[in-house]
């Protein structure tokens, strides 16, 4: 395969954990014969000191003429100053739109190997393997908001907005899933409250079963669903949700793994270039200092193989490449709990070498 690849390193740790996983992709494509091409493109904090905008458009540009992008992490003290013209941040909801992203992925699958790193229980968690589909261009985040003068003061409104048809493909995407996992689907919502809830069950309900008769699905109201993900976590397999409710659910969800330096995510739209990126934001603390973790980044590419190139074999190459490093007992300083660790290109040197055996 020839694919031509962007990659947006970010501030902070981003560029550290993105050099780690194009290390690995390239590994990948020497070991099963396939070219990928990088292109190299300011984003976040970086970009607003080169060209004044966190999405630069040829920046934009590229990612549209690309397969996939993978992305590191943008933020940091310096661009945090709330009087700014923009922020780093602009640029991930910018990109999102732009490639017209709705469903974001997030796998929460504990590792047997550090399931001591969780705060809760080894034996609830243990044979955690959750997907998470969150709808990630609507709802309240998108919705008319505004302020407006109060007897009191002020009034201010955000909107929770939604259309079947916004529902019926992040459902899709879910349930598309879920047909290849464990053929479970569960859909969270507030539907004793909220209309635009009670939209999502009736066109979920419908299509599941014109689309999806063979997928097992139910329903769980998010307050509820908030409790099952720390009491019974192991009883899920695919989950859908708005996109607030996502959000918040997907941060309670990465807790159970105990480490954020190891979860991968993926956007998705209908067509053109997917979105990669590991979930943790830039990491100022530890940025520069060659510690950090880069396997988020490296799970990230492997999600990249599976959803935009479709090399299924390669991205499950990376993910037993990851779990043979962590079962031979390498981590980095986050996942040690104090004990010996390696470094950001080690690490990313114990996965290539995993994958050559
Ligand atoms: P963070 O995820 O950057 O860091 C939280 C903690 O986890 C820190 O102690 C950090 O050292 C540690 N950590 C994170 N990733 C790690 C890794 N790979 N290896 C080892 N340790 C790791 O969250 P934060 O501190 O709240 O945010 C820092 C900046 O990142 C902010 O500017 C924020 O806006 C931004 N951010 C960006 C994204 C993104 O780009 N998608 C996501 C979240 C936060």
């Amino acid at each position: 395969m020839d694919a031509r690849l962007v990659l947006l390193p970010g501030d902070g740790i981003g560029p550290e954990v993105v050099d780690q996983a194009q290390r690995v992709l390239q590994a990948i494509a020497s070991r099963f014969g396939h070219a990928f091409h990088y292109e190299c493109r300011p984003m976040g904090g970086n970009a607003i000191d080169s060209h004044g905008t966190p999405l630069p458009d040829e920046t934009l540009g590229a990612c549209r003429q690309s397969a996939a992008v993978l992305l590191g992490a943008v933020g940091g003290p310096k661009w945090d100053d709330p009087h700014a013209k923009t922020r780093p941040e602009a640029g991930l909801l910018a990109i999102r739109k732009e490639l017209g992203l709705f469903a974001n992925l997030r796998p929460i699958k504990p590792s047997p190997w550090l399931l001591s790193a969780s705060p809760l229980r080894s034996e609830i968690i243990s044979g955690t393997d959750i997907l998470f589909v969150r709808e990630l261009t609507g709802g309240l985040y998108f919705g008319a908001s505004g302020r407006r003068p109060h007897a009191s003061g002020e009034e201010a409104y955000s909107t929770m907005t939604y259309n079947t048809g916004e529902v019926e493909r992040v459902v899709r995407v879910a349930a598309e899933a879920a047909r290849k996992r464990r053929g479970r689907l569960t859909m969270v919502d507030k539907a004793n409250v909220l209309e635009a809830s009670r939209l999502w069950r009736a066109v979920s309900a419908r299509l599941m079963a014109a689309e999806f008769p063979e997928v097992k699905y139910d329903v769980v109201l998010v307050d509820s669903m908030a409790m099952h993900l720390i009491s019974r976590p192991r009883d899920f397999d695919v989950v859908v949700t708005e996109n607030m409710f996502g959000d918040i659910l997907t941060d309670e969800g990465s807790m159970l793994t105990g480490s954020m330096g190891l979860l991968p995510s993926a956007s998705l739209g209908s067509s053109g270039p997917g979105l990669y990126e590991p979930i943790h934001g830039s990491a100022p603390d530890i940025a520069g200092q060659g510690v950090a973790n880069p396997l988020a980044a490296i799970l990230a590419a492997s999600m990249l193989l599976r959803h935009s190139l479709h090399l299924e074999t390669e991205a499950e190459s990376i993910e037993t490449a990851v779990d043979n490093v962590l079962s031979a007992g390498f981590r980095t300083r986050d996942i040690a709990a104090g004990g010996p660790s390696l470094g950001t290109i080690e690490m990313g040197t114990r996965v290539i070498e995993a994958l050559a055996r």
